[in-house]
């Protein structure tokens, strides 16, 4: 008769050998990055095949489960640690991120309570505060890390409805007699998550104001003005701003000086969704002339977008002390703990109670690399975004959209000839003209990313369709960007020739 397997996990030497495994797998899969397409090709209903499989019974030996990754997971992927990953934001996990996400693991502490994880949350305190230095908002503020941005605007916006004087959600609900309507204002250029934080707030859609943005898709602080004022003239409370610094589709930075004034004019609440944009305020040339952080009320950045973190991690701030946790801070008997002095609870500062050791990844990287040692690697991304403008603006075939601070480029093939005819065109043949780049481009782009070498996005702005061409993954060098500019201006001839030589 077979002996029945022990219980219990693992003996540690078995862990040793199975973790040697995997670290040699990631090993591996690093120093062949390169030779790997982007994306996979499979199809959804092929890729079920190929990974489906009946509930398993029995326990399987672990080298069979990492072949299979090897062999099945890993080929179907969409590399966004690949240095030629440049679709929506480039983001990156290094290494140091990558061990401490192990250790986390191990741990497995819940940062719930302080007593629940003290060095933990004690970590946590430390590192908001660092972070709060980098990106210029007040190391003082109130601070939580959350997964992820989208949640961090939807949770200042509580913050920022339950701080509307005479509005009393929390107790009596959106619909206690006498409760006005709330606005909330976003420019045409914000994150769906705003959209979607009005839904979720009970703010609704129809109350969120979209504010037109200049040419530089900035919001037009003017416009704004007169939106909220008309708004106040109507009976209805304009509850926040939410403000952009890096916006998704051009990377632009609202004016935050102009926008504040408005805010503190009329009482709202300025949140500034930096998930993309706050980081690159580590450089001393971005931040000389960038938008002042402290501006806002409460702000949201990603450390697992341009701080070489693996996901989840978001950074939220908010420098009304105590109006998180106004919103959010609930405590049953089973949660209660002796109150330390200096003790945090992060569970009071959102929605979730079970948290994850987030911090010790922060930790790990930032002291792996040092204030300067991040400074200089976010300075060469936009070294190299620079490099690829200059190429982009030299060639007659192309164009440049927007003019982001950040190593964002956006750009479309705009073909000389139709450039020129564009000139003299009537109205109707300009549209023609307008429909037919957007049909190049978006042809350019998907030939683009068949090829697999590189991967890149788009956007629709008023000019049209849009490649957007991201940097700033910590492996990505020159030679990657400039390997994409010729595939670009290869395909580019090849899309904008007559139809039979195509
Ligand atoms: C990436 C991004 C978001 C969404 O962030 P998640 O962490 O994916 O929720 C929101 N706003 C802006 C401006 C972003 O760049």
């Amino acid at each position: 008769m077979r002996e029945p397997p022990p219980l219990g996990d693992w003996p540690t030497e078995e862990f040793e050998a199975n973790a040697r495994a995997v670290v040699e797998l990631v090993s591996e899969y690093f120093d062949g990055i390169r030779d790997r397409s982007v994306t996979t090709a499979i199809e959804p209903r092929a890729l079920l095949d190929l990974l489906d499989g009946p509930l398993p019974e029995h326990g399987e030996p672990f080298d069979r489960i990492v072949a299979d990754t090897r062999a099945k997971v890993l080929p179907h992927l969409t590399h966004w640690n690949h240095p030629r990953f440049h679709a929506y934001f480039s983001i990156s996990a290094s290494f140091a991120g990558i061990l401490a996400d192990m250790l986390v693991s191990a741990v497995d502490v819940n940062a719930m309570v302080w007593r629940s994880g003290p060095a933990a949350s004690t970590l946590e305190s430390v590192v908001m505060r660092w972070i709060a230095e980098m990106v210029g908002y007040d190391p003082a503020a109130d601070g939580v890390l959350i997964n992820g941005a989208s949640l961090g605007t939807f949770y200042a916006l509580c913050a920022a409805r339950d701080a509307v004087p005479g509005v009393d959600v929390r107790r009596k609900g959106l619909t206690a007699p006498g409760t006005p309507v709330l606005r909330v204002y976003a420019s045409d250029q914000a994150h769906s998550s705003v959209d979607k934080a009005a839904i979720a707030l009970g703010v609704g859609l129809d109350n969120l104001v979209k504010v037109p943005s200049d040419e530089g898709y900035r919001m037009r602080a003017d416009a704004l003005e007169e939106l909220v004022r008309s708004d106040v003239d109507a009976g209805l409370v304009p509850m926040a701003v939410v403000a952009t610094v890096g916006t998704t589709s051009t990377g632009a930075a609202d004016p935050l000086d102009d926008v504040a004034r408005v805010c503190r004019r009329h009482g709202a609440w300025l949140h500034v969704d930096a998930a993309y944009g706050g980081f690159w305020n580590l450089v001393p040339e971005v931040r000389e002339r960038a938008e002042d952080l402290r501006l806002a009320d409460s702000v949201v950045v990603n450390p697992h977008k341009c701080m070489y973190t693996p996901l989840e991690v978001t950074c939220l701030y908010s420098s009304r002390r105590g109006a998180l946790a106004n919103s959010f801070r609930l405590v049953p008997e089973y949660l209660r703990t002796d109150a330390a002095e200096g003790a945090l609870d992060y569970m009071d500062y959102t929605l979730q109670l079970g948290r994850s050791f987030r911090a010790l990844k922060l930790w790990w990287v930032i002291r792996t690399f040092g204030r300067a040692g991040l400074t200089a690697r976010l300075r060469e991304s936009i070294r190299i975004a620079g490099a690829l403008r200059a190429a982009v603006d030299a060639h007659p075939d192309f164009e440049r959209v927007g003019d982001s601070a950040f190593p964002l480029v956006c750009v479309r093939l705009f073909p000389r000839e139709l450039r020129a005819e564009m000139a003299n065109a009537s109205e109707e043949r300009r549209r023609e003209i307008r429909a037919e780049l957007d049909e190049l481009n978006a042809r350019l782009l998907r030939r683009l990313n068949d090829e697999g070498d590189a991967f890149a996005s788009h956007a629709v702005v008023r000019e049209g369709y849009v490649l957007r061409i991201s940097i700033g993954n910590i492996r990505t060098t020159e030679d990657d960007v400039m390997a994409l500019w010729d595939s670009l201006r290869r395909i580019g001839e090849k899309v904008a020739a007559p139809i039979e030589a195509r």
